[in-house]
């Protein structure tokens, strides 16, 4: 297994969309295993493929306490979404900026696993917000791209500067 290197806002490469997998084999599942490492020793409690710059539709994450239940989502849809609600997320690709986002509450979510196999998953809370979030990413969107011009324009200098900081 590897830890992978996660692209970091405002990399133009996470604005790449991800294409279908067509076929669910071997190195799909390396890949798998290779980002849910990379999303554990983060920590993270999701990663999408576009983040570490593989433009394919597959999603690791994992929101239990024991970081025990990974879940993989391979060409994810939204079959349903409810409600709405606001709530802090953060991310791998854009390190200490924590914001408020408005996402569905509920969702209904159609993908396959890593065999192939085909599910469907209900979801609410943390796990709802996770799954959006993650495919935001596939479609090249980053969360902080939600906010308004002012907060984007403030976080970048917020990381401009931190990362002078850390250089
Ligand atoms: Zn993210």
């Amino acid at each position: 297994m590897a830890i992978l290197p996660i692209l970091q806002y405002p990399d133009e490469r996470l604005h790449k969309v991800a294409k279908k997998i067509e076929r669910v084999d071997d190195s799909i599942r390396k890949l798998v295993r290779n980002m849910a490492e990379t999303m554990y020793a983060a920590p993270g409690i999701g990663l999408a493929a576009t983040q570490v710059d593989k433009h394919i539709q597959l999603i690791v994450l994992d929101v239990s306490e024991k970081h025990d239940d990974l879940k993989v989502f391979i060409n994810p849809v939204l079959l349903e979404s409810l409600g709405e609600e606001e709530s802090e997320e953060g991310c791998l690709s854009v390190p200490g900026i924590y914001e408020k986002v408005r996402r569905a509450e509920r969702i209904s979510v159609g993908a396959l696993d890593e065999n192939g196999k085909q599910f469907t998953l209900d979801a609410v809370g943390l796990l709802a917000v996770c799954i959006q979030h993650e495919m935001d990413h596939l479609q090249g969107h980053v969360f902080v791209e939600r906010l308004s011009h002012l907060k984007q324009t403030r976080i970048r200098a917020k990381l401009k500067k931190q990362r002078r900081e850390t250089l």
